[in-house]
This record gives C-alpha cells, sequence and structure tokens, in this order.
C-alpha cells in the first residue's frame, strides 16, 4: 500500500550519499513512501531542493540532520527531525563543522600520501561531486585507485577509527548537539546506538540515562543491519528510558552498497506512524542567539 512507509535516515550528495536532493526524492516516490527526512551529516545544504522536490511530487520531506558528538569509544550520531535550518545559532555551529572538516581532510591526504598512495585532495573533492567532503569520498578514490576492493576495505584498512589514515576532528559534546537540536527545533535521537560500543556493553544503559537527562527525545530502533535480536533490544531500550522510536535505512545510494532506500537490506519496514509522535515533541526554535 502507498504511503505506509517510511524513511527517516538518508543521505545525499550535500554530504556523502550519491543521489542529489532531487533525485533521492523521485527515487523515494517510485518506493512509494509516504514520507523522508534528510540526514545529512553535519549540513542543511540539501534541504531547501529537497523540499521542493517533495512539494512538487507530493511527499512528504522533514527537514534533518545528522550530527557528530564527542564519544570515547566508537561513534555517536544524533538525529534531529523538524529543524529550522535557518536558524542563526544552528547554523553558526554548523559553520564551526565545516571548519573541523576543512582542518581535517587534507591531513587524511598527507597521511595517506605518507604511506605511498598516490592520491590528491583535488581528486577527493571531485569524488564528492561538489557537496562536502567526507570519509567515503576518500574511499572512492581509494577504490577507484585499486588501492582497496571496496568502500567497506578502505574504511578498514584506512579510514576507521585507529586506522593507518584516520585523522580525528573536532565534535560537540552530546550535550551541545542535543541543545542545538532544540534550539533549531527539533527532536534530538541517537542514531545506530550498536555504533556506540561493541555490544553487548554495560555502559549503554548508563550513557542513555545521561543522554536522557540531558534531553534526548528518541533513538533509533528501526535499522537496516539489525538482526531481530537487536530491534527487540533496541525497542525494550527505547521503553525503558522513554525514548521515541525512530527508524530509517541510513541510505548513502552508491557509497554504501547493499543497503536500499525505505527496504534497507531488503526486509526493513518503517511505519508511518512512528512519525507522529516525533513531530509533536517538535518545539518549533528557541529564539535566535548570534552564532559564537
Ligand atoms: P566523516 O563524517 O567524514 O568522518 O565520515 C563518516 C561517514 O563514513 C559515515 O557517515 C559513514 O557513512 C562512513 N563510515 C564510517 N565508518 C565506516 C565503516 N567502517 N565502513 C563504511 N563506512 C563507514
Ligand atoms: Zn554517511
Ligand atoms: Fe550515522
Ligand atoms: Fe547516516
Amino acid at each position: 500500500m502507498k504511503d505506509q512507509w517510511i524513511d527517516l535516515h538518508t543521505h545525499s550528495t550535500a554530504s556523502d550519499g550519491s543521489f542529489t536532493p532531487t533525485e533521492l526524492i523521485r527515487y523515494a516516490v517510485t518506493k512509494r513512501l509516504g514520507a523522508l527526512a534528510l540526514t545529512d551529516h553535519d549540513c542543511v545544504d540539501g534541504l531547501n531542493e529537497a523540499a521542493a522536490e517533495g512539494e512538487r511530487l507530493g511527499i512528504e520531506v522533514i527537514p534533518a540532520v545528522e550530527l557528530s558528538a564527542d564519544h570515547p569509544e566508537g561513534t555517536m550520531h544524533i538525529l534531529g527531525f523538524f529543524i529550522d535550518r535557518r536558524h542563526e545559532g544552528f547554523c553558526g555551529r554548523l559553520r564551526r563543522l565545516q571548519e573541523a572538516r576543512k582542518e581535517r581532510n587534507p591531513k587524511i591526504v598527507q597521511k595517506l600520501q605518507g604511506l605511498g598512495l598516490n592520491i590528491t585532495y583535488d581528486e577527493v573533492v571531485a569524488a564528492s561531486g561538489g557537496g562536502q567532503v567526507g570519509r567515503p569520498h576518500f574511499a572512492k578514490v581509494l577504490v577507484q585507485k585499486g588501492y582497496v576492493s571496496s568502500m567497506q576495505e578502505a574504511f578498514e584498512r584506512y579510514l576507521k577509527r585507529g586506522a593507518l589514515g584516520y585523522v580525528e576532528k573536532f565534535r560537540f559534546s552530546p550535550q551541545e548537539v542535543i541543545a542545538a537540536i532544540h534550539d533549531a527545533g527539533g527532536v534530538a535521537v541517537l542514531a545506530h546506538p550498536f555504533t556506540l560500543y561493541k555490544e553487548p556493553s554495560p555502559m549503554l544503559e548508563p550513557l542513555l540515562g545521561g543522554l536522557t537527562e540531558n534531553g534526548l527525545d528518541g533513538m533509533e530502533v528501526i535499522y537496516s543491519t539489525y538482526s531481530e535480536g537487536q530491534s527487540r533490544y533496541y525497542r525494550e531500550l527505547a521503553e525503558k528510558f522513554h525514548l521515541l522510536p525512530s527508524g530509517g535505512s541510513d541510505f548513502h545510494g552508491a557509497h554504501k552498497p547493499g543497503i536500499d532506500l525505505g527496504v534497507g537490506m531488503g526486509r526493513l519496514q518503517i511505519p508511518f506512524e512512528l512519525l507522529e509522535p516525533l513531530r509533536k515533541k517538535a518545539r518549533g526554535p528557541r529564539v535566535s542567539y548570534p552564532a559564537n
């Protein structure tokens, strides 16, 4: 049935997806999705274009973002849904993150060159297609040049935390990320919690307790790669911590092979009913203070 399923975690060429915002929305329509959130990493540059195409084709596009937060282990990503992309304080924080990328990215090139790899920053920028440059674009160039045989291998050998070409970049604390999303009127949802710690971890519940105290609104309980056991586990954890359930594929087009929009690895189904509680919790933007 049309409009029954949605996808609340997707990327476009504005960050590290391979579909332009317009292509992404058109593809969502062919998948008969009822709504889609564009959640580009650290940037909202694709939201205007996606909203315009959504309006033209009659599909709801939720203005959103995926922000990295500082976390000693693993990876912490927090999604912000229903954000005001023009909020001044919020945009100031995004600019800080753009600067952090500009500092980090050339250092990755230097490290790779130091390992004897023939790669230039111009090639990586070309691979990004003009949007924000991220590690998947380095991976793409490494695959193209035959240094590795897959994006996954590029991360394993060179790009993941602790690998030979890894360079740290500035991140806001989880508290700052949640506050930034709230300031911009959005709801803050913890993405793919399995990337925080090696599973299972006794650290997860105390962390969720703290994030909830800091105002976290929801958690991603439906995700492309979850087993049935993980889905159940994260659904129960969300209930325990009174976090709103969210779900998405984390579609990146060709930059994450095997993950398709809406359906993930084939069997994902994200019900439309998840959307309304998230929408209700979105409070509208707070006063816009000048960015610092
Ligand atoms: P960046 O924000 O530039 O540090 O790049 C982060 C992006 O790289 C994430 O959105 C993922 O899409 C991708 N990524 C991170 N770790 C891996 C991994 N181990 N395998 C494949 N893709 C990854
Ligand atoms: Zn990504
Ligand atoms: Fe993520
Ligand atoms: Fe993502």
